[in-house]
């Protein structure tokens, strides 16, 4: 991962470099695509988490009771 920051700026979505038009990005295509990921991701994203409740729902076995 090399990060200079005095060189070209880059197009986060395919790494070319950014048209200043367009910018952060290098063109417009790239502009609706990260738009579109953003969407879709505000959409997975909590899909995503609805979808997982085997975890974290597994009641403490609590008999210490007849321990001795
Ligand atoms: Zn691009």
């Amino acid at each position: 991962m090399t990060d200079t920051p005095a060189a070209t700026p880059r197009c986060p979505i395919c790494g070319s470099p950014r048209e200043q038009r367009f910018r952060p990005f290098c063109s417009r295509a790239c502009r609706d695509r990260d738009f579109l990921a953003w969407a879709d991701g505000r959409y997975a994203i909590p899909a995503v988490e609805a979808e997982d409740p085997d975890d974290g729902e597994r009641p403490l076995p609590e008999r210490h009771q007849d321990d001795r």
